[in-house]
This record gives C-alpha cells, sequence and structure tokens, in this order.
C-alpha cells in the first residue's frame, strides 16, 4: 500500500515543505508518513503506530503545517509529549519544516521553564503549541492557553505518557478541548489504557501501523553498536580498519546530504568512498556501482533508494549507520551483502532511543544481533602491526633488495649499530604517514557497556579515557604518557577525593543518579533499587531528592568503588541509573538550598530522611511541572503513578487557576 509513494510530491505537500525537505535532504517520505499524510491531509482522526526513529515526527507535523493558516495567530495545533526534551525536539522539527513559511510560530510549552517566559510567549501567539501534559494543564486552567480555534490534537509517543503516569492528564486535557477536532494519536505499541482512549475521544480513526514482517537472512553475521561516548564516525572508522575479511562496505543514511557528507569525511581519512543518492543522474549512479565493481571505491555511502537492488559480490560490509525505518528496509540493506555464496558482515549503530527498533529486527528476522564493542586504540595498533609485519614479508619474498642490502651494511660498519636498531628505525621511517600506533583525539575508551535494550537515553555521556596499554609500547625516548589528564578533570577529581576524605567514617556524600521523576521513579524504587543491587542497608541510605530528570542520594562517602561500578549499571525502569559522585557546586547541591521559587526549574519534590529502610512519608510539594491532584494528607505517599498502577486521585477542577 504505502510502497507506490516514493516522493513528498506525491503525498501532494504544498510546495514550500518540498523545498524544506529538500533543504533538510529527505529523500523519500517513511512507511509511517506514506501512510499517514493522506489521511491527516485529509483530516482524519488517526492511530499511527510505528517503531521510535520512524519518522513519526514529520508523518503529523508535514500535514499539520500544510493545512495552517498563518493568518490565525492562534493555537491551530496542539501536540502533546512525555518529556520536555521531546517538546523540544519535535518544536525544533517544526521549525525546520517550516522554514519557508515565514510569521510561522511554534511554541514549546513544558514544566521547569519560567511562567513568566511562557506566558509572555504565548500572549505573542503561536501556531502551533508543543507541550508536557502537566504544563498544558496549567495552561488551560489558568486559561493563558486558549483552544478555541484548535483544528488538531497530536498524542505524540502516548504508550510513553502512560507509562510516565500522564495519561490521567492526557485525558483532562482531551476533556477540555473544543468538541471539533482532529484527533491524531501516535504511539509505538498500543496497550489497553491507550487503546481506550482513542475509543472514547476519535471518530472512526484511520489505523496505521507499520508491520515488522518476519524474514530470514541466514548467511550474514549481523552485529550492532550502541553508540554512545565516541561519535559515529570515529567508530565506523576504527571498525573498518580491525575487520579481519574486509573487501568493500555500503553504508546505508537517511539522507541525501549525509551521503555526500559522509563520504567527503572517509576520503578525508584516506577511503576511497562515494556518495549513491537519489539526486545524482542515473549515468552517474552507474560509474559509482562500475568503480564499486572494480575495485576503485572501497566504499559507497548510500541512501536505501539509491541502494535498491544494488548486486556487487565484493561487499563484504553493510553498516546502517543511521537506523533503518523498518525491518523491511533493515532486511532489504543487509541483503547487499553475503551475495553469490560470500560470507556477509551486517553493522548496525543503535542510538539508545533506538533499541526497540533493534528488538524488533530480532524478533523480525529470527535471529540475535550481536553486541559489539568499539575497536580499541591498541587493537587497532596490532592489527596495524600485523600487517606491517605481513607487508616486510611480502617485500622480502618478492623484491630484489641486494642494493638495499648494501646500504644496511654501510651504515651497521660506518656507526657500529646493530642491524635490529636499524631496522627499528627504517620501520620507523616506513610508518610515519600511517602511524602503527593511532594518535590523535577521540581515542577514549567506550563508557562501560550499558546491558543491551536499555531503552532510555543516557544523559550526558562521559567518555572514560584510556589508561595503560600504550605506555607498555616501545615508545620515542621523550616518553610522553598517552594520557593526558586535563587541568580541569583532575582539578575535579581533586575535589571529590578530597571531600571524600572529609567525611569521617559514617558520614554520607551525596550521589546523583540519572533517573527522576520523568522517568517515574520513587524514593522507594531508588532504596530498593541500591539497597538490593548495591547491598547497601536501607539504614544507611540518606535523604534522597527527586528532581524532574535525575535524583540525588546521600551514601556512605566510603562506598567501594566496585559497589559503585554496579550502581552505575543498576536500572530502574529502564533507565540505568549511572551514578555519581556530586561534586561541590553542582546544580543540585544549590537547588536544595535555595529559596524555592514558586514556579522554579527541577525542584525536589520528594526526600527523604536518614533512617530506616521504610520510605516514611517525608514532605510533598508540589512539582514545577504539573499541578497536584488533590493535597496530600499527612502520611501519604508522594507518588506518581505509572502503568499497571490504579490511581484515584481525582482530576484538578477546571477554572481553578493559581496565582504564580
Ligand atoms: P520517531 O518520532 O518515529 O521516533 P522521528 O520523527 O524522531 O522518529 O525521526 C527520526 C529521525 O529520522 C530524525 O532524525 C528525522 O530527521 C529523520 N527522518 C524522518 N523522516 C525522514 C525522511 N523521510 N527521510 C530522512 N530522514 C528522516
Ligand atoms: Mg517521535
Amino acid at each position: 500500500m504505502t510502497e507506490s509513494i516514493d516522493t513528498f510530491a506525491a503525498l501532494q505537500l504544498p510546495p514550500f515543505l518540498l523545498s524544506a525537505l529538500t533543504d533538510v535532504g529527505y529523500e523519500t517520505p517513511s512507511p509511517i508518513q506514506a501512510a499517514c499524510i493522506p489521511h491527516f491531509l485529509a483530516g482524519h482522526d488517526l492511530i499511527g503506530e510505528a517503531q521510535t526513529g520512524t519518522g513519526k515526527t514529520a508523518a503529523f507535523a508535514l500535514p499539520l503545517l500544510a493545512r495552517l493558516d498563518l493568518a490565525v495567530k492562534m493555537p491551530q495545533a496542539l501536540v502533546l509529549t512525555p518529556t520536555r526534551e521531546l517538546a523540544i525536539q519535535v518544536a525544533e522539527a517544526f521549525q525546520k519544516y517550516a522554514h519557508h513559511m515565514p510569521g510561522f510560530h511554534v511554541l514549546p510549552l513544558y514544566g521547569g521553564q519560567s511562567m513568566v517566559i511562557q506566558l509572555r510567549a504565548l500572549s505573542r501567539g503561536a501556531h502551533v503549541i508543543v507541550g508536557t501534559p502537566g504544563r498544558i494543564m496549567d495552561h488551560l486552567e489558568r486559561k493563558s492557553l486558549v483552544l478555541d480555534k484548535l483544528q488538531t490534537l497530536v498524542l505524540d509517543e502516548a504508550d510513553e505518557m502512560l507509562r510516565m503516569g500522564f495519561i490521567d492528564d492526557v485525558e483532562w486535557i482531551l476533556e477540555h478541548t473544543p468538541a471539533e477536532h482532529q484527533t491524531a494519536l501516535f504511539s509505538a505499541t498500543m496497550p489497553e489504557p491507550i487503546r481506550r482512549i482513542a475509543q472514547r475521544y476519535q471518530k472512526n480513526p484511520q489505523q496505521v501501523k507499520i508491520r515488522s514482517a518476519t524474514t530470514t537472512v541466514a548467511a550474514i553475521h549481523q552485529r550492532y553498536w550502541q553508540v554512545r561516548g565516541a561519535d559515529k564516525l570515529d567508530a565506523l572508522t576504527r571498525m573498518l580498519e580491525v575487520e579481519q575479511d574486509f573487501d568493500a562496505a555500503l553504508i546505508f543514511v537517511r539522507t541525501k546530504t549525509a551521503t555526500v557528507d559522509l563520504a567527503d569525511k572517509l576520503g578525508a581519512r584516506g577511503y576511497e568512498a562515494a556518495a549513491l543518492n537519489g539526486d545524482m543522474t542515473q549515468g552517474l549512479r552507474e560509474q559509482v556501482v562500475e568503480r564499486l565493481k572494480s575495485g576503485s571505491l572501497d566504499i559507497v555511502v548510500a541512501t536505501d533508494v539509491a541502494a535498491r537492488g544494488l548486486d556487487v559480490p565484493r561487499i563484504s560490509h553493510v553498516v546502517n549507520y543511521d537506523i533503518p525505518y523498518d525491518t523491511e528496509a533493515y532486511v532489504h540493506r543487509i541483503g547487499r551483502t553475503g551475495r553469490a555464496g560470500r560470507a556477509g558482515n551486517a553493522i548496525l549503530f543503535v542510538a539508545p532511543r533506538e533499541l526497540r527498533m533493534l528488538k524488533a529486527i530480532e524478533h523480525a528476522t529470527r535471529q540475535k544481533i550481536e553486541p559489539m564493542t568499539l575497536p580499541t586504540k591498541s587493537d587497532v595498533a596490532d592489527r596495524r602491526v600485523a600487517q606491517f609485519k605481513q607487508q616486510v614479508l611480502d617485500v622480502i619474498k618478492a623484491e630484489k633488495l641486494d642494493f638495499y642490502f648494501d646500504v644496511v651494511r654501510q651504515l651497521e660498519d660506518e656507526s657500529e649499530i646493530k642491524p635490529r636498531e636499524i631496522a627499528a628505525a627504517l620501520a620507523f621511517l616506513a610508518q610515519r604517514e600511517r602511524p602503527l600506533q593511532p594518535e590523535g583525539a577521540g581515542w577514549q575508551a567506550e563508557a562501560p557497556a550499558p546491558a543491551p535494550h536499555e531503552e532510555r537515553p543516557r544523559r550526558e555521556e562521559r567518555p572514560v579515557r584510556e589508561f595503560g596499554e600504550e605506555r607498555q609500547r616501545a615508545a620515542p625516548r621523550e616518553e610522553r604518557p598517552a594520557f593526558h589528564e586535563d587541568k580541569a578533570s583532575r582539578a575535579n577529581r581533586d575535589e571529590i577525593l578530597s571531600r571524600r576524605r572529609a567525611f569521617s567514617e559514617g558520614n554520607l556524600a551525596k550521589f546523583r543518579i540519572d533517573v527522576g521523576r520523568n522517568q517515574g521513579v520513587t524514593p522507594k524504587d531508588i532504596v530498593g533499587a541500591i539497597a538490593n543491587e548495591g547491598n547497601i542497608e536501607g539504614k544507611y541510605i540518606g535523604q534522597i531528592h527527586l528532581f524532574d530528570d535525575y535524583s540525588t542520594v546521600e551514601l556512605p562517602s566510603d562506598i567501594p568503588a566496585e559497589t559503585l561500578q554496579t550502581l552505575k549499571r543498576t536500572r530502574i525502569r529502564q533507565s540505568p541509573l549511572n551514578i555519581r559522585a556530586v561534586t561541590p557546586g553542582e546544580a543540585e547541591e544549590k537547588s536544595d538550598f535555595k529559596p524555592r521559587p514558586k514556579w522554579g526549574a527541577d525542584r525536589p519534590s520528594d526526600e527523604r530522611r536518614p533512617g530506616p529502610a521504610k520510605w516514611s512519608g517525608g514532605k510533598t510539594e508540589r512539582d514545577g511541572s504539573r499541578p497536584p491532584k488533590a493535597p496530600f494528607k499527612p502520611g501519604d505517599k508522594p507518588k506518581r503513578p505509572y502503568a499497571g498502577e490504579k490511581k484515584f486521585a481525582p482530576k484538578p477542577a477546571a477554572g481553578k487557576s493559581k496565582k504564580y
């Protein structure tokens, strides 16, 4: 059904959007886009079910923009997203696609941002609002957000909103929007509560589901690398260098622009690489394929469309540099290798948010895709040394060396140097162009591997530097340690160390973990996870503060390094804790002591006193992003409900607007 739609033009999108799409380099609509856009343009209600990373944003943003009346400077569309990051991301996408729509305004509204700023922006007028449920409720209650002109309401990542306990808020919003509007719901899965919402608030919704057909891909060795720490280009070149049976590679990216960019960058790093995309003439494309066949090219960077049906037996590797939109595309892509009875290799780069797609691919192909680690600096050095040795052996075997033999003998006699020394100097000269020990930036080791199938993006990746190894290798006399700790990180570490020393036994230090209210955690969860996984008795766990995207917890300052290592990998609600000591001066330290602004960002809402592991109530306070459902009674557990948990709190009464 969707196969026939190959261009955005065929979807009847207006020219100003088509030119924006050319700017961003989208070549063809993704399956969910091809299927949803026509329904959307026709004004139907819609349910779009597809994995993360399949292009759902454009599936609603493009038709929304196409139908917008710029002259009406009031919200004509409201998009609800589960997190502030997504709200910003979606708003940015709108901005990008509306590049040729002068006067267009999109406004993200989320908890944690100053209310004053948002009210001011709202009074200036916006065509599209993208927001998190809590903050949207707030604005509807205060009537700062008026939806009289609303045409379309989009629930983006509905299942995520359910998982995070926002579903009642979403329903409240649905109840408080004008009856006549189009409602589109996007979700990676369709759990029962979401289905119920669809039934209740949608009229004959068109259902679009991007299915994953099952196929077999036998002779291909499939691996994936979870993108973290190092950058993708760096990872790619490292991998290509150490792959044993490398002959030629076909690398898939999403956009035409990316084909050219990546091919250029690989070219600059010494690879024979070229782009293959739909903008190139048939003649040019054929030329590229011919050059790949004949061996004058080793790498082709292509989009799906351009590489369709490509048959070059020497392709030993297919690299999914950008993850495909669906499992079928994956199967097509990797089918470009392992041809004519040869062995094939497929490597997939997966960002944390794309792990669901990885699972879908494994499911569809009924095969496990093995995780792979990034080759280290010493892996690459080993490989280069092995190649170098082979070259030397080849030369000895194949070349006439009499003249050179004499040169070496002269050197030996004149300077009384041993042949081995001469050989070492010659090896040094020979490797200058391409050092046997790779140098330069970007040689960090990977951050510790999270368990596969982790679903949440990790915040702020901190690549760990590589110690040791290279120091043992023969190095020039003026030995410089390969690892240079920069001043800042040393100061940082010293600070942490002295801080640790300052605490005598039994004292507590503050640690930060990368899960917070947005992940739906409660202090109880945190105590439970730390007590179980870290084997720390509850009574040694001190105060816990929850923030939107992270939390702080007090633990014994002399906590062993191995325990911290374990806790780093420990997960709560799918998210790794990534625990680390809080250094003095970090934001959360301050926000604990600052007088709390009424509408401040990221305020702690729950805390826990040191004491028995049992959660004993503690202070409850309003969360900057969501109004309370009802005043808490003393002893009530302040908690955010999550999927599967029953919730009885009444909805806040409409119209009871709060002062700020
Ligand atoms: P989802 O909402 O399904 O998780 P997104 O809308 O965030 O997916 O899109 C994922 C990525 O794919 C984004 O980087 C986006 O720019 C890109 N993308 C979306 N549609 C296309 C397309 N038709 N061609 C190329 N890239 C696309
Ligand atoms: Mg999305």
